[in-house]
């Protein structure tokens, strides 16, 4: 059994890998008995001299350690790990990062895009639920982790900007993006805001929330 060294360096194997939706894979690895995280932390993952970052999107009793990644168009992991035999060891360190939740100060809201939902799965996961969670996709077959996610939080909204015809006016689908919700239809208030996803979800979320919401919080984990 692998352990976690002073550094908190390990290393692990791939135990199954499966498309959560097109374009999104989930990754399982074995977990040290001895690696313990937050829900909402990451780890660094070496592979032949680069690394990257992924967040854990399993809860932190799980046997093992998931992510979600998204196939990046020329992307060297992602690319990679799409190939990776099951068995392959990787060399991880961590955990790492501090976008964690931060408990019931005010009304949580949490903002993702994309793959930007890992961190609030792994919180769904450690037992928040008291949240509003915006999730911006590409399509509504990328809504991954959507049925967990309505089952737990207070409030799910899928945010889709270019709706297929087929999809208009079904379900609770807000047909805009997440910028545009913070905009036009969260009331006004003091919140805890946690942003996940693409600089420019947040760029634009920030400068709603500074305008809009003066006194909230604001948490943000920027992928790219
Ligand atoms: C703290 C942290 C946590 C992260 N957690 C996750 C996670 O849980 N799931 C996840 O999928 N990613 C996550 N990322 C992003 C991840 O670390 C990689 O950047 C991403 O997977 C691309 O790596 P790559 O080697 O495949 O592509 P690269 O070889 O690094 O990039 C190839 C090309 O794609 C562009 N690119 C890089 N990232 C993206 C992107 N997200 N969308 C579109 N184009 C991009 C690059 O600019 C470059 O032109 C996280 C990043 C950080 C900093």
């Amino acid at each position: 059994m692998e352990r976690v060294d002073d550094r908190g360096r390990f290393s692990a194997r791939l135990v199954a890998r499966r498309w959560l939706a097109p374009g999104i894979l989930e990754v399982r690895l074995t977990r040290p008995a001895d690696f313990a995280f937050m829900p909402g932390q990451f780890l660094r993952i070496g592979m032949g001299g680069y690394q990257r970052d992924y967040t854990m999107v399993s809860g932190p009793d799980a046997d093992t350690i998931d992510f979600c990644i998204a196939l990046v168009e020329k992307g060297r992991f992602s690319s990679e790990i799409l190939k990776a035999g099951i068995g392959t060891a990787f060399q991880l360190t961590g955990p790492h990062g501090h976008f964690i939740f931060q408990g019931p100060v005010n009304p949580a809201v949490f903002v993702a895009t994309g793959t930007g939902v890992a961190p609030f799965v792994a919180f769904c996961r450690g037992g928040v639920e008291a949240a509003l969670l915006l999730h911006g996709a590409g399509s509504p077959d990328r809504l991954i982790y959507r049925d967990l996610l309505e089952a737990v939080l207070h409030r799910y909204v899928p945010c889709i900007s270019r709706l297929p015809g087929d999809h208009a006016g079904q379900g609770n689908i807000y047909p805009h993006r997440v910028s545009r919700y913070l905009e036009q239809q969260l009331r006004p208030g003091t919140y805890d805001f946690y942003l996940c996803g693409r600089r420019s979800m947040i760029r634009d979320a920030t400068a709603i929330i500074d305008d809009r919401f003066g006194h909230s919080r604001i948490f943000i984990e920027t992928y790219d």
